[in-house]
């Protein structure tokens, strides 16, 4: 046979918060599955995209930050979620920040210390280094610290080096059909890319007053005749932070729900009739048992 067998597996994206894990998969899928901003630590949830090529399949599964620090029961979920990922996957893509070398850093390398499969360095960010010669030293000082695969810089937000990535990290992937039809890019229900919207405009009206403990649940998804209703719950730490999350007259809380209305409506394209609640859970994220109540389970520790 001449052909050349088809090839899927699963790709891990691990790195600090910040350093463009979700513009990555958003840029690749091209799709808005995973949330971005400019505040760390905006993806809790492993988030899985598919993107279908020619000669294989790529699965990815983006990680929670790794967090230094926290010793609250959700900092350790997120430390687990994310060191057990990466011995579970084909292909390992380790992103930095260029020229940004930080502990937080030094922390995500450590997580690949008995790592069999192979680990790519993508150095991301290039668009915004002028001298581009600074990042020469910059790669041989982290090349010395890790055997990498392959390194690779990358711009995730402008798309610089990512077809080549892509073409790639197919040939790393071994020989297999299609997991996936390739029509499914994610296997997360709609449910979970509601809350994760909501969330996404939490964080946007919010930025630094929204505490990263905030979580979304939908309470009820509902396809009627003409329109889904969807009531979500907020649940929020204290008090303060459920004043805050409300906003003066309810302004706040208005404009976070008329803008997830929309990105909802355009994702399941329907009309949508969106309630959001905002309710106070003292405590929640420092008990391991109100954390698997939500939906953190240990199955992928
Ligand atoms: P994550 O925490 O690793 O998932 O990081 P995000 O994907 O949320 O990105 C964090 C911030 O860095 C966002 O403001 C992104 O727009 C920005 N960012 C990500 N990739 C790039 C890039 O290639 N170039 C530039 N200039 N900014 C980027
Ligand atoms: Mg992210």
């Amino acid at each position: 046979m001449s052909e050349e067998q088809f090839r899927c597996g699963y790709v891990a994206i691990i790195g600090r918060p910040n350093v463009g894990k979700s513009t990555l998969l958003n840029h690749i899928l091209g799709l808005k599955l995973s949330i971005t901003s400019r505040k760390p630590q905006t993806t809790r949830h492993q988030i899985m995209g598919v993107k279908t090529l020619e000669k294989g399949q790529l699965i990815f599964v983006d990680t929670p930050g790794i967090h230094s620090g926290g010793s609250k029961a959700i900092n350790r979920y997120m430390n687990r979620a994310a060191s057990s990922v990466v011995h579970d996957v084909d292909v390992v893509l380790f992103i930095v920040q260029s020229l940004k070398w930080t502990d937080e850093d030094e922390l995500v390398l450590k997580k690949l210390k008995d790592v069999e499969a192979p680990v790519v360095l993508l150095v991301n960010k290039v668009d915004q280094v002028s001298q581009k010669g600074q990042l020469l030293p910059y790669i041989s000082e982290i090349s010395e610290k890790y055997d990498f695969k392959n390194v690779m810089p990358i711009s995730a937000l402008q798309g610089d080096n990512l077809q080549e990535l892509e073409e790639y990290l197919i040939e790393l992937l071994p020989e297999n059909p299609p997991f996936f039809a390739d029509d499914q890019y994610t296997d997360r229900s709609i449910r979970f890319l509601v809350a994760e919207i909501i969330r996404e405009k939490l964080v946007r009206e919010l930025g630094n007053e929204l505490p990263y403990q905030t979580t979304v649940e939908i309470e009820r998804y509902k396809d009627e005749e003409k329109l889904t209703r969807i009531n979500a719950l907020i649940l929020v730490e204290t008090k303060g932070q459920k004043v805050i999350v409300i906003g003066d007259k309810g302004a706040k809380l208005k404009s976070i729900g008329t803008k997830a209305r929309k990105d909802i409506e355009a994702l399941i394209d329907r009309k949508v009739f969106l309630q959001l609640w905002v309710k106070v859970k003292s405590g929640w994220s420092d008990s391991e048992t109100s954390l698997k109540s939500l939906g953190y389970d240990s199955d992928i520790n």
